[in-house]
């Protein structure tokens, strides 16, 4: 096993991207997963609609099926961003995310998500240098 890296060709956008999967929610009970293209976003509904680059061809999305696309954001989906995780870098050219080790948005999300902690409170009591006598 290779892990949760899965190579697809979209059918959406054409690309060789990688699966992203998110859980999904109604209210606030998750209710499944779907299955996202990291190239350009489009959403598959189930696993069978995967167009897996080992394995079945790609598939051709219509339009219908594109509006077919039901946008659900839980409030945990958000806190789980990228933005939001103690893997992701930012320095001037690149987002970055540390565990997987290329550039990734703020907006990502990413079933290895791991808390960023809040900032550490520096300490406010002044150093004070033994004085010598
Ligand atoms: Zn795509």
């Amino acid at each position: 096993m290779t892990g949760s890296k899965l190579e697809i060709v979209c059918g959406a956008c054409g690309a060789e991207a990688l699966l992203r999967r998110e859980a999904v929610y109604e209210g606030f009970r998750k209710t499944g997963e779907r299955l996202i293209c990291s190239a350009c976003g489009h959403v598959y509904d189930s696993e069978e609609e995967v167009p897996f680059k080992h394995g079945e061809k790609p598939r051709v999305f219509t339009e219908a099926d594109r509006s077919a696309e039901v946008k659900i954001f839980a409030p945990e989906e958000h806190a789980r961003n990228c933005r939001y995780c103690k893997n992701y870098v930012v320095n001037p050219f690149t987002q970055w995310c540390s565990l997987h080790k290329r550039d990734v948005e703020a907006t990502d999300v990413c079933d290895k998500f791991t808390r960023k902690p809040p900032p550490p409170k520096k300490p406010e009591a002044p150093v004070k240098k033994p004085g010598l006598p």
